[in-house]
């Protein structure tokens, strides 16, 4: 077996190609060399070495350390030096490379090789002797810290004290004796803290450094952020071994590293910075403060110093010429790390370069400008969930965070406030022209108007799907949901969170992005939507198949999700417009009366403000589908609950507040989820589903009157399981649009049809096709009946599940493909067996889910449906399930 693989001197034994057996690092080192540019020569030992190793008792291939051997003798030929020689030493940098960068695991280990005896030849070679105790020492501090384990703090201890004595203030202060008295010290440290002394044959450092790398691929931190980050533990990681190049040989030499482009903004130009006469560590360790790259940054940034381009400019042109190469042959914005030894340039590394959603939108949209990637691959380059942070406002990444508690990213974006405890609070506070966070338990549809006038929303409990959660989304406002740790006493007025007690007005931020809570109001960075937006828009929808549609039942949201480019309304969820003021009045007179005849009266008084909400949908739909769902939540949410609201609204309609407490009473119920809700309703109280379709087929005709476009409304019923419910809601239905047509001499156009979510009737799809003419797959209670977890409580213990591995995410969030997807699958087919044609979509929170709009397309549905904020993601996950 091939274990290990050479590079440099313009050729390689491995390519770009191969990151999985030479990881990222070893495999790029080996493609630059291909390509001709300077890389310093070494050797990658392979992944399957570090398999082999933890396979075996931590041991090596027999065939290793022959390879080994081969592989430095070459280095050896290359730069004329040889490892371990007293007169002319080859010294080596030994690094981690895993194939997805991974930090954690043991880093580096510079200028191994370095002894008593080859530290003297150094010098003499170089005709500087403070380099050469400089590389010892530093050799000395990195080999103790990651291979021994004796820690870099008590090497830096020694070097305070000792400058401290000498009256030194800059490490550059200490001279050649002054290094080496401090080599000295710190060998005896290490005797000290290990009972043996530091090993001085370069072969023993070399397979220590080798040792360490293999055993950092198990170490806490590596197994955390594999966990983290979904990396296999079997991937294993590569060691990459190479000839030294000295950034620290006087003011000719300097290390550095560099981005293609800007990685916060995108912009196309040089980002980077460089430390004359330093070594790769220095730039890191923050010791002392780079110097920018080009003149230009360094013109931005106000830098006293020379940049790099003023400093060394022969270096400096090349290396330009060099990011040019490297972007041209990767086709992307490229990470580098370099080092000029003596005016040389070296390259150490290049990689993809991590960056903002901002950058990569920006990056991505230049280069198919510039010819360099297609359309496709931008398309398929940018995350959707990136396109987030442009949407909304988000925290100054400059700005310091307290954090004093963690719940969901429920919604997106982030916003800081005065604390408020009720709906009343947060609208007085919004009316008085503050910025208020709604802090509640959970939240109800009774909480609208305070959501609404806060600028931000924490909940204690309540996940993904929870009221709050869904709501916020749907007007791009952040919200933390479930942030278990938190207590919200209303009583009191107080917030106690992170060991501290908030009091209403008092002054909290959060980020839905990330789920953080903070203390204090924190400085935020406005969206802005970019001709880069608009132009990967445009290509994406070229590509797509499925149609994006909204769900929205305001104007506001409707308007939003047009100009985010919905192609109509999936999902109209109607109790949403019951809860202004003078509607819930009616509502709940209706929830009161005795009998029909008082049902009709109230339903009466709410029929023109329905026809009213329904005719401006349609018409800033213009023509678009819109799906218009029928009363779906349990009628016990119209009313208060508490005595003092039960009094107020028992005194504003008329009735006593003992029925009032009452009718609560009766309608309560122990699991409203599967309680008295959605067609249900329609089947006990056909009026009221009457009075919907009648608002509709009026509306629609007045709207087609006033846009001159022919609207074609969709009606769906909710929480179907049996054909027979279907049958009964659409006879009502059909009945309204007949006397409609007779009433107002016209022709309607509508369809009827029924949301799928409930497993029945996923099963039953063919029989209910019979039906319906189109299905909405309602995946948010698709799941929690399939799964048996409610939407509301099942935060406290999914946080846990995702972690031991029951699910991988949230099912709430991205579809659970193989449970309830499968059950998708099945109304899709069983559906459109039945009938062929059917109109297929999901207007489940999913519908706005990247990974869950892939497994749409997949099961070939007609179109996505999801909150206005996400309409322009899904326009792009679709397209990216389409390429
Ligand atoms: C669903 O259940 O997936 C759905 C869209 O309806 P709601 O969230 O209103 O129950
Ligand atoms: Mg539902």
């Amino acid at each position: 077996t091939k274990w290990v693989y050479g590079f440099g001197d313009g050729k390689a034994e491995g390519e770009q190609g191969m990151k999985n057996l030479l990881g990222g690092k070893g495999a790029n080192l080996a493609e630059m060399s291909n390509i001709g540019l300077p890389v310093p020569p070494g050797f990658t030992v392979t992944t399957e070495v570090c398999t082999y190793y933890y396979a075996n008792g931590r041991s090596y291939p027999p065939e290793l350390q022959g390879q080994v051997e081969t592989a430095l003798a070459e280095i050896g030929r290359i730069t004329g030096k040889t490892f371990g020689d007293a007169a002319n030493p080859l010294l080596v940098s030994v690094r981690s490379g895993a194939r997805a960068s991974m930090p954690g695991m043991m880093d580096t280990v510079l200028n191994l090789g370095l002894n008593d005896t080859t530290v003297a030849a150094v010098a003499a070679a170089s005709k500087n002797e403070r380099f050469a105790w400089d590389s010892y020492r530093r050799f000395i501090t990195m080999f103790s810290d990651v291979v021994l384990g004796v820690d870099h703090s008590h090497f830096e201890e020694i070097l305070d004290t000792y400058k401290e004595r000498k009256g030194y203030v800059l490490d550059t202060d200490l001279q050649a004796p002054d290094w080496k008295t401090l080599v000295g010290q710190y060998k005896g440290l290490v005797k000290e803290e290990l009972g043996t002394p530091f090993p001085e044959d370069p072969h023993e450092q070399l397979w220590g450094a080798v040792g360490a790398v293999f055993s950092s691929w198990m170490n806490a931190r590596a197994i955390t952020y594999r966990t983290l980050h979904a990396i296999p533990e079997q991937w294993g990681t590569a060691v990459n071994v190479q000839a030294m190049v000295f950034g620290n040989r006087g003011d000719t030499s300097a290390t550095g590293v560099a981005f293609t482009r800007n990685p916060s903004t995108g912009e196309h130009a040089l980002y980077g910075e460089f430390l004359i006469n330093a070594q790769g560590e220095d730039v890191v360790a923050g010791i002392r403060t780079p110097q920018p790259i080009s003149k230009a940054a360094a013109a931005a940034s106000s830098s006293t110093k020379p940049s790099m381009e003023e400093a060394m400019p022969a270096a400096f042109q090349e290396f330009v010429g060099i990011t040019r190469t490297l972007e041209q042959h990767y086709r992307d914005m490229q990470d580098i790390e370099f080092t000029v030894e003596d005016n040389k340039l070296w390259m150490l590394q290049t990689r993809s370069g991590k960056r903002t959603g901002k950058a990569s939108l920006r990056i991505a949209v230049e280069m198919v400008k510039e010819g360099l990637i297609s359309k496709e691959e931008a398309i398929a380059r940018i995350d959707p969930a990136s396109l987030d942070q442009l949407l909304h406002p988000t925290i100054d990444p400059k700005a310091e965070r307290i954090e004093i508690a963690r719940g969901l990213p429920a919604s997106p974006g982030a916003a800081s406030g005065e604390i408020v405890f009720s709906s009343e609070e947060a609208e007085a506070g919004k009316a008085a022209g503050r910025s208020v966070i709604l802090v509640r338990q959970e939240t109800s549809p009774e909480d609208i108007k305070g959501m609404l006038a806060a600028s931000g929303i924490l909940t204690r409990l309540g996940g993904m799907t929870s009221h709050a959660a869904v709501v916020a989304r749907g007007w791009g406002k952040p919200c933390v949901s479930g942030a278990g740790n938190i207590r919200v006493d209303n009583a009191t007025g107080t917030l106690i969170a992170g060991g501290k007690t908030f009091r209403k007005g008092d002054i909290i931020t959060i980020d839905g992005s990330t789920g953080q809570v903070l203390a204090g109001k924190i400085a935020m960075v406005q969206p802005e939507l970019s001709g880069e937006f608009a132009d990967l828009m445009v290509w994406a929808d070229g590509v797509r198949r499925m149609k994006v549609r909204t769900n929205a039942e305001t104007p506001a949201d409707a308007r939003q999700a047009r100009t985010f480019g919905a192609e109509g309304i999936g999902l109209c969820r109607t109790e949403h417009m019951f809860f202004d003021e003078g509607r819930i009045v009616a509502m709940r007179e209706m929830i009161l009366a005795d009998d029909e005849k008082g049902r009709r009266a109230a339903l009466a008084k709410l029929l023109p403000m329905q026809r009213e909400d329904f005719r401006q949908l349609f018409e800033i739909m213009s023509g678009l589908p819109v799906t218009i769902r029928l009363l779906d939540p349990p009628l016990h949410e119209f009313l208060p609950h508490t005595e003092d609201e039960i009094a107020e609204v028992a005194a504003s309609i008329g009735v006593s507040p003992a029925k009032l407490k009452a009718r609560a009473q009766e309608l309560h119920e122990f699991n409203p989820m599967l309680g008295f809700r959605g067609c249900r309703l329609a089947v006990a109280f056909p009026e009221i589903a009457e009075m919907q379709a009648r608002a509709i087929f009026e509306a629609a005709v007045e709207a087609a009157a006033s846009t001159g476009k022919p609207v074609t409304p969709e009606v769906m019923v909710p929480l179907v399981a049996t054909r027979a419910e279907l049958d009964i809601v659409k006879s009502h239905i059909d009945a309204m649009a007949q006397a409609v047509e007779k009433e107002r001499g016209v022709k309607l156009v509508y369809q009827v049809g029924t949301m799928i979510e409930l497993p029945r009737a996923a099963i039953r799809a063919g029989e209910i096709a019979e039906s319906a003419e189109f299905f909405s797959f309602g995946t948010n209670d698709l799941t929690q009946t399939t799964i048996g977890i409610s939407r509301d409580d099942a935060a406290s213990f999914l946080g846990t599940y995702v972690q031991k591995g029951i699910f991988a995410i949230d099912p709430f969030v991205s579809i659970d493909q193989e449970g309830v997807g499968a059950l998708v699958e099945i109304g899709a087919e069983r559906g459109r067996k039945q009938r062929p044609g059917l109109k297929l979509g999901i207007c489940g929170e999913h519908g706005g889910d990247p990974a869950s709009i892939a497994f749409c397309e997949k099961t070939g549905l007609d179109y996505v449906s999801c909150s206005p904020f996400r309409v322009p993601i899904a326009r792009l996950a679709a397209a990216q399930a389409a390429l």
